[in-house]
């Protein structure tokens, strides 16, 4: 670890992100941060045994002699939700901002917040209610034990604001705590070989919550909890390969240039990762370039993953009806007058690829003359009948029709995700064949360092 030059600049930088926590803070610098959500490999199969309380709880509001603290992250779990559920094991107190005690919430019982007044209330189920105040603090008595909200038990304190729909839920706890709860729900349940994918994946995290915190900040937290950002599940989707992949890496992360990277990250590159500008505009980064995904003998290493090679295809009907909900939506004019007429779909074809073999432009027949959907929107406009995104833009097209009508579209694919930066299904792939977390991140971030910064 280099502890010299760019480190201290990070120390700094993160100690004031840390101390930016009060409602004075200056705005955040933008961040480019990816628009699409990374995919689990697979979905946690089976329920996690109880966590064990987290051993870091004690905030803090400025970096320590040996180094900065670890800080603390805002998740929103909830945004314009008309009402939301609380309770707790050891029951819970709700206080206004200044600490002042609007109610105490008896074990195990279920109070909702809502809309009150000019605020927000808790209201008991036998239909008393709290004074209404615009933001709700709700804690546990003991630092150990969860807030529910909703039934879902969180590690941390609990905020309910009123926005102008209704309720927004942040949880708020220290960031090692939240990457538990991120690593186990983003990677599932995995063996004991493939642990420095896990391992891998809680750097890859790390760094991107540390890079992103104060995102959502006009909205009153740093990240979503859901795949906007990265899944976050709460104390209920820990598992102890999730705690022991974020224990072995605490405080690391990627830099380039001494300040953390942008470490985009998805389910499957399909056999080549995508250079950052071919799916992000913005995304020119040294570190995020096209690289092939494969083994010595040829085999790609995402070829676990069950979204390695994948199938879709629409009837005539469906790809009519699918085009006519979906190129209206497209961005400003990037679709043209022409997409104003979808009566008929004449011709499919992809008309570009990017280097890294991707669909670069999709081009659409129409009445009207030829819609072109550039990269980046395929996945948008060419969804499957679930209504879902398109997997992933590495296809090729099969179109049958007769005279001047498509009467079957098929989709032959590779992959999930965007493609740019850290393949999750290939790191599980690489941890298979005996590499470690560092070489695993170097394959898909070259040039970037790992640094322990706290
Ligand atoms: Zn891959």
């Amino acid at each position: 670890m280099r502890w010299g030059g760019p480190l201290a600049t990070l120390a700094a930088a993160l100690a004031v992100a840390v101390a930016s926590c009060t409602p004075t803070a200056p705005p955040p610098a933008p961040t480019p941060v990816p628009p699409e959500t990374p995919a689990a490999p697979s979905p946690a199969p089976s329920p996690s045994p109880p966590p064990s309380p987290s051993p870091d709880t004690a905030p803090s509001a400025a970096p320590e002699a040996q180094g900065p603290a670890e800080p603390w992250i805002r998740l929103g779990l909830a945004v314009g939700a008309p009402g939301v559920g609380i309770s707790g094991p050891l029951g819970l107190r709700v206080t206004d901002p200044a600490g002042a005690s609007l109610a105490v919430i008896p074990a195990g019982e279920v109070w909702r917040v809502t809309i009150g007044g000019t605020g927000l209330v808790a209201r008991a189920p036998g239909g008393a209610s709290t004074t209404p105040s615009a933001t709700l603090e709700i804690t546990s008595p003991s630092p150990g034990a969860f807030v529910q909200v909703n039934g879902r038990p969180y590690r941390g304190a609990i905020t309910a604001l009123r926005d102008r729909a209704g309720v927004t839920v942040v949880d708020r706890l220290p960031m090692e705590s939240y990457l538990v709860g991120v690593v186990s729900a983003e990677m599932g349940r995995r063996s004991l070989v493939e642990q420095e994918a896990l391992r891998a994946q809680a750097i890859v995290s790390r760094t991107f919550a540390l890079r992103n915190l104060r995102r959502w900040q006009a909205q009153g937290f740093d990240l979503y909890a859901t795949v906007a950002d990265q899944v976050y599940g709460g104390a209920g989707s820990e598992t102890p390969e999730g705690r022991e992949a974020v224990a072995a890496t605490r405080g690391r992360i990627l830099t380039y240039g001494g300040a953390p990277i942008d470490a985009f990250f998805y389910s499957t590159c399909g056999g080549r990762t995508a250079d950052g500008p071919e799916v992000f505009r913005a995304a020119t980064r040294p570190y995020l370039r096209s690289a092939a995904d494969v083994a010595e003998d040829g085999t790609a290493y995402c070829s676990v993953s069950p979204r390695f090679r994948w199938h879709e295809e629409w009837s005539g009907e469906a790809l009519r009806a699918t085009l006519q909900r979906t190129l209206p939506a497209l961005p400003g004019a990037a679709a043209g007058s022409a997409a104003g007429d979808v009566s008929e779909v004449r011709d499919v074809r992809v008309s570009s690829r990017t280097p890294s073999g991707r669909v670069g432009q999709l081009t659409i027949g129409l009445p009207r003359g030829d819609v072109h959907v550039e990269g980046p929107q395929v996945r948008r406009v060419l969804r499957p009948l679930s209504g879902e995104l398109l997997r992933s833009n590495v296809f090729t097209l099969t179109v049958s029709g007769s005279g001047h009508r498509v009467s079957r579209l098929a989709a032959d694919g590779a992959g999930a995700g965007h493609g740019v930066g850290f393949c999750q299904w290939g790191a599980v792939g690489r941890a298979r064949t005996g590499q470690g977390h560092a070489r695993i991140l170097a394959a898909y971030y070259p040039g970037a360092v790992l640094e322990r910064l706290y």
